[in-house]
């Protein structure tokens, strides 16, 4: 093996025996050589003794761990990690169910991955490099993937104009490495969506909400239902198999709606309990009359980074009580934030500051996070960060 060396600070690998896989740059002595970004260099403890391999990069996080054993970061480690996340799938059932083909084969660290994501849906696979290393490894990784996931994936989608460093000047584009079919329609839990992993958010859809929307389906029957931030209209269909009377999508952005209109097309043709409203949600939720019992809010991350916390706080205080001011008696109120800066507890006092200010009796009845495809590494708690609560409003 023929990978740099980097040296750590005395002590400055007790984090590491506890494999956190992240090594800060104020924990470096000294580099032999001068890696590049991306490139896959050794972590040596001061007293020179080899702790964990991983890819350089430049910022506060210096070393985003692959692996605590000396090993090669060749194409054997890839096929190697690819197929324990495959087989980790099947296990849970996400990619064994028959109603079902979309979910998330790889979620960063929590599958010792650290910068990369891969999402499944149907035969195309979507894969997002986080880290300037899991980009130039990229090739590496597809091949390994379409090996793993033969006869399950015929095609193998990079989308990582926006996720990489600016700074790094990487110059790369989005487009098939593998494949290049237009068949874009994936099935959750029995559910059509067409997914725009070629403009769309994310890997073009949000697979994190999968077992909270199907939680919601339980829910719905009977009631009229507010889907805000529906991006595409994910919760609506849920909500209108579940039986529910009525079910509004709205969402500021007039691609969302349209993707959630074709959605309806998809499942529910034609069907009049269903209308979206490209609006802002602040504006809707001030507009609108008290005629819901059931009400998702599933805004996007207003914190990305910890120096906007407070306002974060303030928008989900804000949001939420309008939602409590408005929802009917005996409704029922799915909330979430997917910022990772703000804590369970935040997220919670935050929506409880909420239903004070309404002064209406609030009961927690269920308290939500990511699902199992979306694992948290034990080591890295960090990688905890969807948190809903489900109420009923008297
Ligand atoms: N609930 C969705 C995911 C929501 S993502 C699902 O289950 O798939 C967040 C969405 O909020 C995005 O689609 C974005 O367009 C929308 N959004 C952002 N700011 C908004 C605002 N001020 N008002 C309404 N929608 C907004």
């Amino acid at each position: 093996m023929k990978y740099l060396n980097v040296h750590l600070k005395a002590g400055k690998e007790e984090s590491l025996k506890r494999f956190h896989p992240w090594i800060f740059s104020g924990a470096i002595h000294h580099i032999e050589g001068e890696p590049e970004e991306g490139e896959v260099v050794r972590v040596l403890t001061s007293k020179n003794e080899f702790i964990a391999v991983g890819h350089f990069q430049i910022g506060s996080i210096a070393v985003r761990v692959l692996s605590f054993a000396d090993e090669p970061i060749d194409a054997a480690f890839w096929h190697r990690r690819l197929s324990v996340a495959y087989e980790m799938r099947r296990a849970i059932g996400v990619a064994t169910r028959a109603d079902n083909n979309t979910y998330r084969l790889v979620h960063g660290e929590g599958d010792n991955l650290p910068g990369l994501v891969i999402d499944v849906y149907g035969k195309t696979a979507v894969l997002q490099a986080h880290s300037v290393g899991m980009h130039v490894c990229r090739m590496q990784i597809a091949q390994a993937l379409a090996e793993v996931m033969q006869g399950v994936i015929e095609n193998i989608y990079y989308k990582s104009e926006t996720t990489l460093p600016y700074k790094a000047d990487l110059g790369q584009e989005n487009g098939f490495i593998v494949g290049g079919s237009p068949d874009n329609v994936a099935t959750e839990y029995g559910l059509k969506f067409h997914v725009d992993w070629l403009k769309g958010q994310k890997t073009g859809f949000f697979v994190d909400q999968r077992e909270n929307r199907s939680l919601l389906e339980r829910y719905a029957q009977g009631r009229s239902v507010l889907n805000m931030f529906c991006y595409t209209g994910g919760f609506s269909f849920y909500a209108m198999r579940g039986g529910a009377k009525l079910v509004h999508s709205v969402d500021s952005s007039a691609k969302a709606i349209d993707l959630t209109n074709r959605n309806v097309e998809l499942n529910f043709p034609g069907d009049p309990r269903h209308t979206a409203y490209a609006e802002d949600a602040f504006k809707y939720l001030d507009r609108m009359g008290d005629q819901y019992d059931l009400i998702i809010l599933d805004p996007p991350a207003f914190a990305k980074h910890k120096d906007a916390l407070r306002n974060a706080l303030q928008g989900y205080r804000k949001l939420n009580a309008k939602a409590f001011e408005k929802i009917k008696p005996g409704g029922i109120l799915f909330t979430f934030s997917c910022s990772q800066v703000v804590t369970k507890d935040h997220f919670r006092t935050a929506v409880f500051t909420a239903a004070a200010m309404s002064g209406r009796r609030v009961r927690i009845l269920h308290q939500l996070t990511q699902p199992a495809d979306h694992p948290v590494n034990i080591y890295h708690p960090e990688g905890e960060y969807l948190k809903g609560l489900v109420l009923y409003v008297e």
